[in-house]
Formats: C-alpha cells, sequence, structure tokens
C-alpha cells in the first residue's frame, strides 16, 4: 500500500497542494481528474518528488518499505530512494534525442541502477516488445511517431522495475489517431497488475480501467470512488460542473 498524507505544496504565494491524503492499494489503477490549474500534475511530481512539497508524508509498504516526511529538514536524504520508487511517464514523452529506443529504455537501469548492461539489454528488448515496437528498436525518436515515443516512454519508465507507474497526460500531446495504442499498452499493464495512477481527461479509459477516480478541484481532493458511482452520481457540486464539462 502507498499512502499519501496532508501533501501540500506552494509556489511563491500560490498554495497549488493544500492537504492532499490518497491510499494506493497495490494493482489498483487511479484516474486523477480535475480542470485545469488544478493541481493534478504538480501532485504526480511530489509522489516522484520532482517537487519538494513543504509538508506531508508518503510512505510504500511494499518490498523495502519507506516513510518520507516532507516537513523533515533531513528529507534530501530520502528524495533518491522515493524516486526509485517509481516510473514517470511525461506528456511531452522527454526521450534523449540522440539515443536510439533501445538505448533509451536500457539508460535508467545502467546509469542510474548501475546494473549489468547485457541483461539490461534482453530486458528492454523484452519490454519494447510488450509496448508492441520490437521492430523499432534501433530507431531514434525523430523517426518513430508521438504514439510510438510515447510508449518508449513506458517502457523505459518499466526499465527500472518500479513500484508505482506514473502518468502524465500521457496522451494529450498525440495526433486523435495515435491515443488509442498508447490507452491500449496501459491497459495491458492495468491488466498485468501494475500499481498506476494516472492524471489524464480520458473518461473512457476511467471507466474501462480505474479502480479509483479521483477529482481535484483548487489544490485538494473533492470527491473519490469507483469510475461507475462517481461518474452516475457524482455528489460535489465541482465534480458535477467538470464532469459536464466533459461530456
Ligand atoms: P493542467 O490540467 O492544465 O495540466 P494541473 O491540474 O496539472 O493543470 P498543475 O500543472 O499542477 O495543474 O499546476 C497547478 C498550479 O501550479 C498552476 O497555477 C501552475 O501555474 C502552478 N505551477 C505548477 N508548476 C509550477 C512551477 N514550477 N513554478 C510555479 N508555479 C507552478
Amino acid at each position: 500500500m502507498i499512502k499519501v498524507r496532508n501533501i501540500h505544496k506552494t509556489f511563491g504565494e500560490n498554495p497549488v497542494l493544500r492537504g492532499i491524503d490518497l491510499d494506493i492499494e497495490k494493482g489498483q489503477v487511479v484516474v486523477i481528474l480535475g480542470p485545469s490549474g488544478s493541481g493534478k500534475t504538480t501532485f504526480l511530481r511530489c509522489l516522484n518528488a520532482l517537487e519538494l512539497p513543504e509538508q506531508g508524508t508518503i510512505e510504500f509498504h511494499r518490498d523495502n518499505p519507506i516513510k518520507v516526511d516532507f516537513s523533515d529538514r533531513s528529507v534530501r536524504k530520502s528524495i533518491l530512494p522515493l524516486r526509485r520508487k517509481s516510473g514517470m511517464v511525461f506528456q511531452q514523452y522527454n526521450l534523449f534525442p540522440h539515443k536510439t529506443a533501445l538505448e533509451n529504455v536500457m539508460e535508467g537501469p545502467i546509469q542510474v541502477q548501475k546494473r549489468d548492461p547485457k541483461q539490461v539489454r534482453e530486458e528492454a528488448l523484452a519490454l519494447l516488445r510488450k509496448v508492441g515496437l520490437a521492430d523499432k528498436v534501433d530507431l531514434y525518436p525523430y523517426q518513430l511517431s508521438g504514439g510510438q515515443q510515447q510508449r518508449v516512454g513506458i517502457a523505459r519508465a518499466l526499465a527500472i522495475q518500479p513500484e508505482l507507474m506514473l502518468f502524465d497526460e500521457p496522451t494529450s500531446a498525440l495526433d486523435p489517431e495515435l491515443v488509442q495504442d498508447v490507452l491500449n499498452t496501459m491497459k495491458a499493464l492495468a491488466n498485468e497488475g501494475w500499481t498506476m495512477v494516472v492524471v489524464t481527461h480520458e473518461i473512457k479509459f476511467a471507466l474501462e480501467v480505474a479502480d479509483l477516480v479521483v477529482v481535484m478541484d483548487g489544490g485538494v481532493i473533492v470527491e473519490q470512488g469507483s469510475p461507475q458511482s462517481l461518474f452516475a452520481h457524482p455528489k460535489h457540486e465541482r465534480t458535477k460542473a467538470f464532469l459536464h464539462q466533459l461530456r
């Protein structure tokens, strides 16, 4: 289980996260919805310590358990262990342009985790097969479509063998005809039992794949529940207004 409590993050004078609590069970797919500026991306980046909250705790209970208290002055020591718990898939792919698909996937395990290159290569090839890119392993990002680049991004995040996969609007930069391939890849990961937190506006994906839908507004979680109950019977006015807008 991953336990998030009372996360606060302020940029300058702007309090962007104002006390986020969330429990994520092993194998659960959590979809985060919410209007632009509600703090979704910032929350995801806090889960991965790409942003440091001023306050709050994040606990991972599996394998090497870790509890990070962001109000603790010595928190910087915990950043790397926390970061290694999760793999992040970005909206803009963020691939290394001068590396092939295979080299992009091998980078983290070799450079960061210092693992054996031969074994990493075999695993990276298997991951690229898994995301449907077996025939593209030696191509550079500019030779791949946006959807293919994003699937390399997913393979790269998986390569560090994370406990948690984070997806930040992974399809929003894609042409409409490429979106489904990426969503199908994510759906396959969900079916394999990966624990995932996904920021997206894809309501159909949320309905089909999410175990838990969380609605953020103004830096807080205003409502959460199963997609079926939340979409059919939203309780909070902000949820109703937001969902109405998406329909
Ligand atoms: P969107 O759906 O548009 O991506 P979001 O819900 O993901 O929005 P965030 O990207 O988390 O929202 O941004 C929330 C607020 O935090 C915004 O007002 C944004 O301008 C601000 N913000 C985010 N990152 C930074 C930063 N690095 N420095 C200053 N302000 C930031």
